[in-house]
């Protein structure tokens, strides 16, 4: 597993740091944000240390695809069947990236609009 010892999801993919997790998969783990903008907000990340989705999917594709897979997986659990939900990839700090170990945020459970903000 490649990790960063300065990264906060690394951190929370090997239990250093507690979070509220969802799911676990053999390479992707999912957690509820801690600073939730829906009903449902679950970050989903590869297990291990890539900067954003683009790097992963450049490195370990089928790592992408399992983060993918939990997102769906996490959204049937959540309920989201029949409503949806939104997955949204962050790539750098101009549109608000701000933790720069990849993950997909999961929202559901509310209306959304379109485009975002
Ligand atoms: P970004 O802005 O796309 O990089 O998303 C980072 C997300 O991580 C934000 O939605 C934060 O609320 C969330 N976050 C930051 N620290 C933690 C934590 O310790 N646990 C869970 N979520 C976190």
């Amino acid at each position: 597993m490649t990790t960063n010892s300065d990264c906060l999801f690394c951190g929370i993919v090997t239990g250093r740091i507690p979070a509220d997790l969802v799911a676990r998969g053999e390479r992707a783990v999912a957690f509820r944000d801690i600073n939730p903008q829906a009903p449902t907000h679950v970050l989903v990340v590869p297990a291990d240390h890539y900067e954003n989705a683009a790097e992963l999917a450049a490195a370990d594709p089928e790592m992408l695809a399992e983060v993918f897979t939990v997102a769906d997986d996490v959204a049937r659990a959540e309920g989201l069947t029949e409503s949806g939900y939104r997955g949204v990839l962050n790539t750098g700090a101009g549109v608000g990236q701000s933790v720069f170990h990849a993950h997909l945020h999961v929202l559901g459970g509310r209306p959304m609009g379109w485009p975002p903000g």
